[in-house]
């Protein structure tokens, strides 16, 4: 089965994150050791503490038993208190030990308690999506890089202000977006017509999260809609896409690209408006881009969609000419 398949990989992954962590961490021990051998003895009777401490706790009776555990814990807190003035003095610094891991959450194990981290999730979505080419994508092509030469700074007589304006305030308002990203909840519409940037700003918004450590699922809407079909048929929560779809609620960030290029029916809809309606209790992002006028959105999706769209999203607009045929123009 496929969903086997992509977990044994992702496990496999670990494996070597794991080995590639601990030859850093043993490499790092060596340098740290040899400066200062103190430190050594530090670690190793750390070790031995640890031990006597699960040891006492299942054999001495209560009143011993507190006793011993608050000489244990004066003495690590001493030994570690020593440990980190004798790190500082040969010059390493706080994280030395620390950064050998790529997540340092799991210690690259890719759970936590049992249960899955953020890293394993996130790993899941990129072998579906391979959102790893949004990275490769985003290299080159990000918000530094993002050229305002191309929208005209004529007035728009229909909106009111030029298209360069416009797009400067939507590039203002998407960094905003990022940078409040763990203090506010913020949803955004971005619609308009085609070839004015919004799956570029989708992508520059989730690679600048992705980098942040957040759980971002970038999914057009034709692949979620196609989701919603397969689940119908099959139910079986091992399978990838119903996990996916599971996370679609639980990711930190949903990007849902090109509303309005999707096959609709009646269960579908009200599948997107349960996933819309769970973020917004669940106070989880999310970000719509839609080539659909705004009259064309209330025309197409049901009246509840309709409301918490216009409700708790920020409606975006874009306009101008299409930069994709200016760029050929001008080569
Ligand atoms: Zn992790």
């Amino acid at each position: 089965m496929i969903s086997q398949h992509i977990h044994k990989e992702i496990l496999l992954e670990y494996e070597k994150l794991a080995d590639d962590a601990k030859r850093k961490l043993e490499l790092k021990k060596e340098i740290c050791y040899r400066k200062c051998p103190r430190i050594k003895e530090i670690d190793d009777e750390l070790n031995t503490t640890a031990i006597k401490l699960s040891k006492a706790i299942i054999n001495a009776n209560k009143i011993d038993k507190d006793k011993y555990l608050e000489e244990i814990r004066v003495l690590t807190e001493n030994l570690k208190l020593e440990k980190k003035k004798l790190m500082k003095e040969n010059g390493f610094l706080d994280g030395y030990f620390k950064d050998v891991y790529v997540c340092d959450k799991c210690k690259d194990t890719g759970f936590i308690d049992n249960k899955k981290c953020s890293c394993y999730k996130q790993k899941l979505i990129n072998k579906v999506y391979d959102m790893s080419n949004i990275a490769e994508i985003i290299k080159t092509e990000n918000f530094s890089s993002f050229s305002m030469d191309y929208y005209d700074k004529e007035i728009d007589e229909q909106n009111g202000m030029s298209p360069y304006e416009n797009m400067k305030y939507i590039m203002r308002r998407c960094s905003i977006f990022i940078e409040d990203f763990d203090s506010k909840f913020k949803n955004m519409v971005f619609y308009g017509d085609s070839g004015l940037g919004k799956t570029f700003l989708c992508r520059c918004i989730a690679k600048e999260l992705l980098d942040k450590g957040k759980i971002v699922l970038y999914v057009t809407a034709k692949n979620l809609f196609e989701m919603f079909e397969k689940e119908k048929f099959n139910k079986d929560d091992e399978q990838i896409d119903n996990q996916i779809l599971q996370l679609t609620k639980e990711a930190d960030l949903l990007i849902i690209d090109d509303l309005g290029t999707e096959f609709i029916t009646s269960l579908s809809t009200t599948e997107l408006f349960d996933i819309i309606n769970s973020r917004i209790l669940l106070k989880k992002s999310t970000i719509i881009s839609t080539n659909l006028s705004s009259d064309e959105i209330s025309r197409n999706y049901s009246e509840r969609i309709v409301s918490r769209l216009y409700g708790e999203y920020e409606m975006i607009k874009f306009f101008g000419r299409d930069i994709r045929i200016i760029k050929k123009l001008k080569i």
